[in-house]
C-alpha cells in the first residue's frame, strides 16, 4: 500500500483519467462520481484523500466498515456499501452508510425494508447486476433484474436510484464493454416502464482497469480502490466470491 504522498499523486492520475474519458465520450466531468473503494485501506491513507477534496467512499465488509465507522463519520461526507450484503448484517450496515450499491435479492430487499421500518428512516439503493455471468460474483442476471426492480420499487422505504455491475476481468476490451452496455440497457428498459418509486439515474461501473470504458458507457459513478491506494494484499476473491453457499 502507498503513502500519503503517492496517494495524492496517483488520486490526480485518475482524476485525469476520468477527464480525458470524459472529454472523449462528449461528457461532462461533473457527471462522474469518483467513489473511493476503501477496503484495507487505514483511516490515516482514507483521511488524506478526503483532505485532499474527495468525498464519497465505499466499504466492503460489514466488519471493517464497523470498524472504520466511528473514524470517520465526522470526516467523510458520503460512504456507499458495495460490498456482498448478508440479511443478518443489515443493521450494522445502515448506521454507516447513505447507499447500499450491492441488493441483489429480494429476501434482502424485504428484510432491509423492515429494519428501515423499524428504524423510521429509507435508504438509496442501487441494484446489482451480474452482467459478465460469472458465477463466482454476485447480482441479479441481467434477464431477471427488471422483475426485481418491480418487486423491490413496492417497498416503500427503499429508493432504487439506479444499477451497479463489476465488469469482467479481462484484456479483452470488447468484453469488458459488453458488461457495461448490458447495464445500460437494463436503465433504459426500466425508464421506460416508468415503475413508481424508481428513479434510475446512477449507473456505478468501471474499477482501475477499466474506468475509462465504463465512463465511455455511461457510469456515473466509478469505483476506484487499486489505482489510488496501490495493491491490496487480498486478492479480489476475497470480497466477491466469500461463502456463496451461505447468502441468506
Ligand atoms: C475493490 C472494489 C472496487 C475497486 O477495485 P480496484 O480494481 O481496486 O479499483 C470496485 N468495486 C467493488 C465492488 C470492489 O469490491
Amino acid at each position: 500500500m502507498k503513502n500519503t504522498q503517492e496517494i495524492a499523486l496517483r488520486l490526480t492520475e485518475v482524476r485525469s483519467r476520468i477527464a480525458r474519458a470524459c472529454a472523449r465520450a462528449n461528457r461532462n466531468p461533473s457527471e462522474v462520481r469518483l467513489l473511493l473503494a476503501t477496503k484495507t485501506v487505514d483511516i490515516p491513507r482514507i483521511k488524506a484523500v478526503l483532505e485532499l477534496g474527495e468525498t464519497l467512499i465505499g466499504e466492503n465488509k460489514v466488519q471493517e466498515l464497523k470498524e472504520k465507522g466511528p473514524s470517520l463519520v465526522n470526516t467523510v461526507k458520503e460512504a456507499h456499501f458495495i460490498g456482498h450484503l448478508q440479511s443478518n448484517k443489515i443493521k450494522d450496515v445502515l448506521k454507516w452508510v447513505s447507499c447500499i450499491q450491492s441488493i441483489d435479492r429480494l429476501s434482502l430487499a424485504q428484510k432491509l425494508q423492515r429494519r428501515l421500518e423499524y428504524e423510521n428512516r429509507s435508504i438509496e439503493v442501487l441494484i446489482q447486476v451480474n452482467t459478465s455471468y460469472e458465477t463466482s460474483k454476485f447480482g441479479v442476471a441481467p434477464e431477471k433484474a427488471i422483475e426485481l426492480i418491480k418487486e423491490v420499487a413496492v417497498l416503500k422505504n427503499i429508493k432504487i436510484k439506479g444499477l451497479m455491475t463489476i465488469g469482467l476481468f479481462s484484456a479483452d476490451e470488447q468484453k469488458v464493454r459488453k458488461c457495461f452496455k448490458v447495464l445500460k440497457n437494463v436503465q433504459q428498459e426500466v425508464r421506460h416502464l416508468q415503475i413508481p418509486n424508481v428513479t434510475m439515474d446512477e449507473l456505478s461501473m468501471g474499477m482501475s482497469g477499466d474506468l475509462e470504458i465504463a465512463i465511455e458507457e455511461g457510469a456515473t459513478i466509478v469505483r476506484v480502490g487499486t489505482s489510488i491506494f496501490g495493491e491490496r494484499a487480498y486478492p479480489d476473491s476475497y470480497y466477491w466470491n466469500e461463502e456463496k453457499e451461505i447468502r441468506s
